[in-house]
């Protein structure tokens, strides 16, 4: 059986705001087995990224609470690790690419003097040897001239190469996990699809797991073993990628699968989802998808649908609870 890396088990997070405590985060759940690529996918609010903030201990101190549940890596519990502890998982064996590089990239510094960094923190490597490794990993994901670049400045590249430069700097302490929170969100098509063929080639090459979080279910049908679909704070939906596609079982999984542009719908208009994801404080008792449902009825709104599971394939729906069983058309 292949390990577990990474375990969400009813993760709840809350968030201190000017209008009072919100939850982002409603009771998580979620594995990462050695060796896979599992997708996040939701659209914007749906609380991915809040997530993602959570397993790199980056969630702002002052601002949330870890309030339920936990996160193990590797077999540690992670979940409430103070951050002097984590900075020695953060960049070495978790490692994290963002969405503009631009924000990660300090501006006054070097191309290497900012890969240095990580291989003189983590791994106490000599000056000499750590330029060695700098080039090598710039080659490895494809960036030309790479014994000029470390002495570039990040403005002086274009933002396909600068999206290298994140994935090289990533990967340089060879992490166990690397989790991508839309990293090709920010370019435009054709660097998009080379970024994601360099990402698919690494990851074949080395013994990783990723976590690919994004509100694009076009990239996750490309890169991904499995999904878990997120909408409010919740997971909705998981399923193994093919399964999810061919037989999706929650009316919002259904949407995103619709909104995928097709050769068909070139020229027409686009099938959006209408409505948006509600606020935390905007969530009432019932199924938080239900004023967006085509499928709602009373007993979505009186309360919110257990997990049901069929198999490995979960959904939250109450179409899915045994005695209904509905088909999504
Ligand atoms: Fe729609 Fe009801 Fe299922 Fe929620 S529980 S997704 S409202 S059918």
């Amino acid at each position: 059986m292949t390990e577990v890396l990474l375990e969400i088990k009813d993760l709840g997070i809350q968030f201190k705001t000017g209008e009072g405590v919100v939850q982002p985060i409603r009771g998580v759940n979620f594995s990462l087995k050695k060796g896979e690529t599992l997708g996040v996918v939701g659209e914007s609010g749906s609380g991915k990224s809040v997530t993602s903030l959570a397993i790199m201990g980056l969630l702002p101190e002052k601002k949330s609470k870890i309030v339920s549940g936990s996160i193990h890596f590797n077999n540690q519990d992670v979940t409430h690790l103070k951050d002097r502890q984590f900075r020695k998982l953060r960049g070495n064996e978790i490692s994290m690419i963002f969405q503009e590089p631009m924000t990660s990239l300090n501006p006054v510094f070097t191309i290497g003097e900012q890969l240095s960094e990580p291989l003189k923190q983590h791994k106490k490597m000599a000056k000499k040897d750590r330029k060695e490794a700098i080039i090598n990993i710039l080659k490895q994901v494809g960036i030309p001239r790479a014994e000029q670049i470390i002495n570039e400045y990040p403005h002086q590249l274009s933002g396909g190469m600068r999206q290298r430069v994140m994935i090289s700097l990533a990967l340089l302490c060879d992490p166990k996990l690397l989790i991508c929170d839309e990293p090709t969100t920010a370019l435009d098509v054709t660097i998009q699809a080379q970024i994601l063929e360099l990402m698919k080639q690494i990851k074949s090459e080395k013994d990783m797991s990723l976590l690919f979080i994004t509100h694009d279910l076009g990239v996750v049908a490309e890169m991904c073993d499995r999904v878990v679909v997120m909408y409010a704070g919740e997971i909705v939906e998981s399923a193994e990628i093919n399964e999810l596609f061919d037989n999706p079982l929650h009316p919002y999984t259904k949407g995103l699968i619709d909104s995928l542009p097709t050769n068909n719908t070139r020229k027409s208009r686009l099938f959006s989802i209408k409505g948006q994801v509600p606020r935390p404080d905007e969530i009432g008792k019932g199924c938080a998808f239900a004023n967006r449902c085509p499928y709602a009825f009373d007993k979505c709104i009186a309360s919110a649908p257990p997990t049901f599971s069929t198999g490995e394939h979960l959904s939250k729906c109450w179409l899915q609870e045994p005695e209904r069983q509905v088909k999504i058309q």
